[in-house]
């Protein structure tokens, strides 16, 4: 497969230039002319992050790519989809009460929010893709009827996947309740019982009850309750909680990556992808927490490509030096697998790898630096 483009802009800024009219350009070189239709519905995919983390993209970009749209014609909408787990995003009204919060107010943003998943998720298209570990995906509805869509990704580390970009954004983040638990299916966590302290953080954390402290008082996971949402393994303070990295971890991948070929099915040609690389947490914005930066900020990338657009992504977090004081370990220098060293059981080439197998697109990539003006 030929490689693609994946236009990039650094951050520098100046008088003459600031970070809003660099994101025009990068849109502008993507090709969103061609895509944005008058009276064309576009969705907008984005995290507007769990209560509490503050990692996810600033609203004050949101809005620049809204009025971009409008000004082409177009009827942007804010949207992502219910959460599997019960946290400040699992139905739509706390959803959007929460989206709020965090600054996604239709004063700020200029256009409204559509959970796409309907008020408790039960809002799906299904969409026949017969793929390796998916045959029909259960999408969030409103993503699919919508005429346009454009991932907004905020790039970060993430416990199940290494890292989430472009294609968790659309795979996992455009799926139903449903089109999530098919995903989480494969995942079992089990606890390392000898060396658990009973000290009870797993039982508070999991939003399913399907964590007990036993009589020997140790926890345990009733895997009937289990929905394999891995909110727990990031919890355990002494990192007790762990899955089948090897196998699971590889479904769990090719599962997402398929769902990503549902989610853009009928968006051909319809389609943008822009990945913030900035506030790099090393876990998903679906905390309600996040740590330190993994290294510094990097710029913003955008591409008609979801398979090249991360792995250019991965490819210059991987090339800095890690920032200070994170939790980065021994991975500093550049060149150094920063996403291994937080999760070394974690092979998150996998997406990458199957998402290039099933057509989605291109790793190879040619990055294209928006020049000055
Ligand atoms: S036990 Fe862990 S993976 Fe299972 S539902 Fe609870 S938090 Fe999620
Ligand atoms: S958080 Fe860890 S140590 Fe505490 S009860 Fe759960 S498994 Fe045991």
């Amino acid at each position: 497969m030929a490689s693609s483009k994946v236009f990039y802009s650094d951050l520098r800024a100046s008088h003459r230039q600031n970070l809003m009219d660099k994101l025009t350009m990068l849109m502008d070189h993507t090709g969103i002319r061609d895509i944005v239709k008058p009276r064309s519905l576009v969705a907008l995919k984005l995290h507007f992050g769990e209560k509490g983390n503050v990692a996810f993209i600033r609203p004050v970009f949101i809005r620049h790519i809204v009025d971009k749209i409008k000004e082409l014609g177009g009827v942007p909408f804010l949207t992502d989809a219910n959460t599997l787990y019960a946290g400040s995003r699992s139905d739509s009204v706390t959803h959007i009460n929460t989206a709020i919060a965090n600054g996604f107010a239709y004063s700020t943003v200029n256009a409204p929010i559509i959970i796409a998943d309907g008020l408790r998720g039960a809002s799906i298209s299904s969409v026949a893709i017969n793929q390796e570990t998916i045959k029909v995906a259960h999408l969030a509805k409103e993503i699919v009827e919508s005429d346009i869509l454009i991932s907004i990704a905020h790039f970060k580390g993430h416990e199940l996947s290494g890292f989430g970009g472009t294609i968790k954004n659309l795979g996992m983040g455009c799926a139903s309740r449903r089109g999530k638990l098919d995903q989480h299916s494969g995942l079992s966590p089990k606890i390392k019982r000898k060396k658990c302290i009973g000290c009870g953080e797993c039982i508070n954390h999991c939003s399913q009850h399907a964590i007990s402290l036993m009589e020997d008082n140790k926890a345990m996971i009733d895997p009937k309750k289990c929905i394999g949402c891995g909110e727990c393994i990031l919890i355990c303070p002494n990192g007790l909680i762990d899955i089948d990295w090897g196998v699971d971890m590889e479904i769990f991948q090719k599962k997402m990556a398929e769902y990503c070929v549902a989610v853009l099915r009928n968006k051909q040609d319809k389609a943008l992808f822009i990945n913030f690389l900035s506030n790099i947490s090393p876990a998903c914005d679906c905390y309600g927490h996040n740590d330190a930066a993994i290294v510094h900020d990097i710029g913003i990338l955008a591409s008609r490509d979801p398979v090249a657009i991360d792995q250019a992504s991965v490819d210059l977090v991987n090339q800095m030096s890690a920032a200070e004081g994170s939790c980065i370990k021994k991975a500093v220098n550049p060149g150094d697998d920063k996403f291994r060293d937080i999760y070394p059981k974690i092979d998150w080439n996998v997406q990458l790898r199957h998402a290039e197998r099933i057509g989605l697109g291109s790793k190879d990539y040619e990055i294209v630096p928006i020049q000055a003006g």
